[in-house]
């Protein structure tokens, strides 16, 4: 029986301004295993990115808890790298000092983490592009150099938070296969928000649908897919794809 590392339990959380209170989260309760990928999905501005923030420590739960079971018993909160919708880059300064952002403000600029940046500019094609500015960049490039900049502290938990929006379609598909590619090779726990059920389904192994605002968890669908690779592109091929899609779909229709 695999462990859950984290464990949300009843987290609400309600906004505050002069014009009244938003309640964005109703009691999100649900798990997530070590190495394993889950996707959220829900309608937009149903509560995702808040949620998103409060597995990430930036927003603190106004109820509810998120237990940690580490499987060396071990009580600290996850490392968690949190990567937005927009990459972020910062344009005074080249590629390779905004992938190396995060280990400056961290205090992690270490000869190995810097080895490891080497490498995943190697990984990542971006080598050569390391002393560019972000606008000379296609938004794949700057959206493999933020996630670098993500990976470069070594997370132990990926919070993506709709990370490929910005993209085309076919950058899209290409940046995804990547990322998924990279992050299976690592291991890595990741929690992903994406409105595109395409991606949620040839990305994840289970899927949490939210309900609209205040999100509440509606459904949660573990995906089984008949591979003959592992790659997100053939999942989109696999004959149990479509009906998961369908699925979802209903879910969110209703
Ligand atoms: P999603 O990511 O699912 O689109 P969000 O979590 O960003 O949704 O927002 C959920 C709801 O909370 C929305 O109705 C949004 O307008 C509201 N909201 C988000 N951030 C704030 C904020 N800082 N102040 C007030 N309301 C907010
Ligand atoms: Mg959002």
């Amino acid at each position: 029986m695999e462990k859950n590392i984290l464990e949300l339990k009843n987290i609400s959380y309600s906004y505050h301004s002069l014009h009244g209170e938003t309640k964005a989260l109703d009691r999100v309760t649900f798990g997530v295993h070590e190495g394993e990928f889950v996707a959220v999905v829900g309608p937009s501005g149903c509560g995702k990115s808040t949620l998103l923030s409060i597995i990430a420590g930036l927003l603190p739960a106004e109820d509810g808890t998120i237990l940690v079971n580490n499987p060396d018993g071990s009580l600290h909160y996850p490392r968690v790298g949190y990567m937005l919708q927009r990459d972020h880059l910062f344009e005074w300064r080249s590629i390779y000092k905004n992938v190396i952002l995060g280990l400056e403000i961290n205090h992690m600029l270490t000869p190995e983490r810097l080895e490891y940046v080497e490498k995943l500019l190697r990984d990542y094609d971006l080598e050569k592009f390391r002393d560019k500015r972000p606008s000379e960049l296609s938004g794949g490039m700057k959206q493999r150099a933020a996630l670098i900049r993500t990976l470069a502290l070594e997370p132990q938990l990926l919070l993506l938070d709709e990370p490929f929006s910005a993209l085309d379609y076919q950058t899209r598909l290409m940046v995804s296969a990547d990322i998924c590619r990279l992050i299976r090779r690592t291991g890595k726990t990741v929690i992903l928000i994406t409105h595109d059920l395409s991606e949620a389904v040839s990305l994840a192994d289970r899927i949490v649908v939210l309900s609209g605002r205040p999100a509440t968890v509606k459904k949660e669908i573990p995906i089984h897919l008949s591979l003959q690779d592992d790659s997100p592109l053939a999942a989109r091929n696999a004959p149990e794809f479509a009906s998961y899609f369908n699925q979802l779909w209903e879910e969110l229709k209703s």
